[in-house]
């Protein structure tokens, strides 16, 4: 290590170096006033210590390639690393979104592509690629509901949304000058037709629905509901959120919903940790073309071009350009690659996973909507553990264990809830492992509690105090 007087030195020797070789590089006289009195204090490392920092600094971190990441509601699956390849593609990477349309035919494609893809999955004519993320998408297609209303001179002010909605609905629904009325889950954890007409009336919008739903539930009713909303002169918006869970088994559309997002960055396969990038491309029928965000693009005999819906009725620009193209791209690459039933494989083997996770430890938990799931499950942990531990304990606990916590407390109705989303790509040996891993934490609640209460206690941050983070937020560092 440097001891002072080398440090000064090499602080002093540096601050030459750099007034002489900017004066004689660049040949211009700099005004002193601009010339650094001080070195910056920056650590004078070699590479090798630099390389050293980061890596082991990366390592810190809970990644998808290093652990399972069970992140209820999230799908947090294996994103090939090939997508990423092909994202950087010269001819991708360097395209400027104001060259002209015929200079950059073959990104005009991927979306033409992508857009076609997404209808054929989910049974929407059109699509739009520009929102930027699932709730952008949701805000998006409010948006155009509202539009549409407004075309027919319908005042229509209210959307319905379940009380096992991701927080969003309500957030989208409100931002976009909804009233949000809440509908009751029944004992199976699913909206009831009788509970909806108890809240239907004829200034209701939409409802927006989540299908499998947040506890992870196929809505049984949605014939039913659907059918109710649309005598009531309703428009029924799908959460797309789950669609990994249906690929290639379910189509929103052929149930009766009119508009929809995806969130590609979940299911079509773009990393997405700490919130970006994301992309949440909303699809409609026929009869919303009209509202749909411009442009989107077209096939014009061999030609792509974009399509620019009527400025009136439009919702507008959503996005700059054309949305985001690198997951749009990856989105396309993925789906090309799986092909129509892989996708299908894909959805199938999800729901077998998160059914091995639940019924290895339904004998142990609650589970507030059944012994069968979709693609995640919600499950109440409040039998399973001991010694006054909380989720919230038990979650820090599975930090101390390799696995990043699940999502807890939500959806909102299950107490002390834990949710768990495995997705189609952990082997069965991983799921035991994580099994094991949440079945000793439930010994050790009893057996040892303190150590459970005080996770995480292997992790480089320990626990942080929850309550003094939301109220006295540190927002300048
Ligand atoms: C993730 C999610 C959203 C929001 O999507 P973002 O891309 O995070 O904005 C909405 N609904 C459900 C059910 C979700 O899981």
């Amino acid at each position: 290590m440097n001891n002072n007087k080398t440090l000064n030195e090499i602080k002093s020797n540096r601050n030459e170096e750099k007034t002489v070789k900017c004066d004689v590089a660049l040949n211009i006289n700099i005004d002193d006033k601009y010339i650094r009195k001080t070195v910056p204090n920056i650590p004078d490392i070699s590479e090798g210590t630099l390389l050293r920092h980061y890596t082991n600094l990366s390592r810190k971190n809970y990644a998808l390639s290093t652990t399972m990441y069970p992140l209820g509601s999230c799908t947090m699956k294996h994103n090939p690393l090939v997508n990423e390849k092909i994202a950087k593609f010269d001819g991708f990477s360097e395209v400027h979104p104001y060259q002209s349309e015929e200079t950059m035919q073959g990104s005009l494609e991927v979306m033409y592509e992508l857009q076609e893809s997404l209808s054929e999955i989910s049974g929407m004519d059109y699509f739009t690629l520009q929102p930027a993320a699932g709730a952008h998408g949701e805000y998006t297609g409010l948006l155009i509901i509202s539009k549409y209303f407004k075309s027919r001179n319908e005042k229509r002010t209210k959307i319905i949304v379940p009380d096992s909605a991701h927080g969003t609905n309500p957030a989208s629904a409100a931002l976009a000058g909804f009233e949000i009325i809440s509908v009751k889950s029944d004992e199976h954890g699913i909206v009831s037709p009788e509970n909806l007409k108890q809240v239907l009336s004829s200034d209701v919008a939409a409802m927006m629905m989540t299908v499998p739903n947040t506890l992870g539930v196929f809505e049984k009713n949605i014939k039913e509901i659907t059918e109710l909303m649309h005598d009531n002169g309703s428009l029924m918006y799908y959460d797309g959120a789950n669609l990994n869970a249906v690929m290639g088994i379910l189509r929103p559309a052929d149930i009766g919903f009119d508009v929809m997002h995806i969130n590609l960055h979940k299911t079509f396969s773009t990393p997405h940790g700490g919130g970006g990038p994301g992309s949440g491309p909303v699809g409609v029928k026929a009869f919303l073309k009209e509202f749909l965000p411009s442009p989107f693009v077209v096939k014009d005999g061999e030609k792509f071009k974009f399509h620019f819906n009527d400025k009136e009725k439009s919702v507008g620009q959503m996005k700059a350009f054309y949305g985001n193209f690198p997951v749009i791209l990856k989105a396309c690459a993925y789906i090309k690659s799986l092909g129509a039933n892989g996708l299908k494989k894909a959805s199938e083997q999800a729901v077998v996973n998160a059914n091995y996770i639940l019924s290895k430890l339904k004998d142990r938990i609650k589970i507030p909507a059944g012994n069968f799931c979709m693609h995640e499950f919600a499950m109440s942990l409040k039998g399973a553990l001991g010694g006054g531990v909380r989720t919230l304990d038990a979650a820090k606990r599975l930090l101390d264990n390799g696995y990043y916590a699940p999502t807890i407390y939500f959806p909102l109705i299950v107490e002390e809830a834990m949710m768990i989303e495995p997705t189609e790509t952990e082997s069965k040996q991983t799921l035991d492992e994580f099994i094991g891993t949440l079945i000793n934490i439930f010994e050790e609640s009893k057996t040892n509690p303190d150590v459970v209460h005080n996770a995480p206690v292997n992790t480089s941050v320990k626990r942080l105090n929850e309550v003094e983070a939301a109220r006295k937020p540190k927002l300048r560092w």
